[in-house]
């Protein structure tokens, strides 16, 4: 294991003058016990609007953003002039007035090569994270950090990357996806066996719920991988689900920390977790998702079906999330159903196909849950009056998953919660025990 730590800062975290400042302060407290890699994601809103920039460009609209669009990139300009030694926010000034430069010749070249647009567009919204980069790094010489904007490594000095963008083998600018710089973080980190892998964001880590619905919502001290893979795909702002997979093979901890509270121990995911008195961990859940009922007699006792049925989804490159079969039915619920009339179309010759949308997913998550008694029953006692569609346990060690109506989830997940983590166990025995929520 390196002493080197990976420090990743999120869109937020570098949002204006007043937060790139708190992500030196930081960086220079870090920099005295550890080596800092620092992975950075482009400024708020800048990835949102060179994108769009693309999409004007590709509809032979592109001056109808470009104000917006330079109004954004001047930001990087004055927070170095506010933030960064005279020399150095002059060569921010240049690397800008060079990338706008750039900026306009790619956009002129999305109009005029549509075959190449989706390449052009990676090289568009890289711009965000390389400018970040820059920036930052400037930011932090002024706090007589050593930082080097660079894409390898020099032992003495603190490098700054840009994260999300990469290049294919052929040397293709390229992108890891929205939200992909966290991945980036792991990556790297993995790579070097760093010590830890820290992703500062705007909140002090992962919740126990989403505290829009939950008031009472608190930080999660600590999370196992398997529980933080979960999370990760209802909670996708906290951390990009495929962070995880490069921290796991190292067992390498991954910290989730508030720039605007570092003092906050924020959430440590690791490969043992610590097991939660209860066992349960986090109630996650997500709007918006449909529920597919495929039923046919010619599923019993045969073979190949659901491989038939899942060729479907596959073609139309939808993800299918949760999963649920009986001998003659299959139930499963869809996030993106952007396809799905063209799927139910050639899941009719299958068997009978009935469509349920305005559905939510509710998740109970926790080390533990398949091997504790009772808490299948709390969970259900706690909700028993909000008709429960569709349910999955044990396809995971760590997660009950189960399907609601949209219009209750709130009412759900509040109920959970209180009888989860707000009351005492003996207050949940009896619960269970009564029914009564
Ligand atoms: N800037 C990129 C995005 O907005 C990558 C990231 O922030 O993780 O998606
Ligand atoms: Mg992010």
């Amino acid at each position: 294991m390196s002493e080197s730590t990976v420090l990743k800062f999120g869109g937020t975290s570098v949002a204006d003058a007043g937060a790139l400042q708190r992500v030196a302060g930081v960086v220079q407290r870090a920099h005295r016990s550890t080596r800092p890699i620092v992975v950075v994601s482009a400024l708020a809103g800048v990835t949102d609007a060179l994108l769009a920039a693309a999409d004007a460009a590709a509809s032979g609209d592109a001056e109808r953003i470009r104000l917006q669009l330079d109004a954004l990139l001047e930001r990087h300009a004055e927070i170095a002039g506010r933030l960064a030694r005279p020399e150095n926010a002059r060569g921010i000034r240049t690397v800008l007035e060079r990338t706008r430069a750039e900026i306009a010749d790619l956009l002129q070249r999305v109009a005029a090569e549509p075959e190449r647009r989706p390449a052009l567009r990676d090289e568009l919204a890289a711009y965000g994270e390389r400018l970040s980069a820059a920036l930052l790094t400037a930011v932090l010489l002024a706090t007589d950090v050593p930082a080097r904007y660079v894409d390898a490594l020099d032992r003495r000095l603190v490098p700054v990357l840009g994260g999300y963008i990469g290049a294919t083998l052929e040397g293709v600018t390229t992108t890891l996806g929205r939200g992909g710089s966290d991945y980036s973080a792991a990556l790297v980190g993995a790579a070097l066996g760093a010590r830890e892998i820290q992703i500062w964001t705007d909140v002090s880590g992962v919740l126990t719920a989403d505290p829009r619905v939950v008031p009472g919502a608190g930080t999660i001290p600590s999370l196992s991988y398997a529980e933080a893979a979960e999370l990760a795909y209802f909670g996708a702002k906290v951390l990009h689900p495929k962070t995880i997979q490069p921290a796991m093979e190292r067992d390498i901890p991954v910290r989730i920390c508030n720039s605007n509270a570092p003092a906050h121990p924020g959430t440590m995911v690791t490969a043992r977790g610590e097991l939660r008195a209860g066992t349960v961990k986090a109630i996650a859940h997500k709007s918006g998702i449909t529920v597919l009922q495929i039923g046919s007699t010619r599923m019993l006792g045969a073979y190949g079906f659901l491989r038939g049925l899942f060729e479907v989804f596959e073609r139309h490159q939808t993800v299918v999330d949760v999963v649920t079969t009986s001998e003659v039915s299959v139930s499963l619920t869809v996030d993106d159903a952007r396809s799905l009339p063209d799927i139910v179309a050639e899941l009719e010759p299958l068997g009978t196909v009935a469509v349920e949308s305005g559905r939510a997913i509710v998740c109970v998550v926790g080390e533990g849950l398949r091997t504790t008694p009772g808490i299948a029953a709390r969970v259900f006692a706690t909700i028993s009056d909000i008709n429960v569609s569709l349910i999955s346990q044990g396809a995971s060690r760590v997660n009950l998953t189960f399907v609601v109506d949209e219009d209750r989830v709130q009412e759900a997940v509040l109920r959970l919660h209180d009888a989860l983590f707000e009351r005492e166990p003996a207050d949940l025995d009896a619960a269970a025990a009564t029914g009564a929520p």
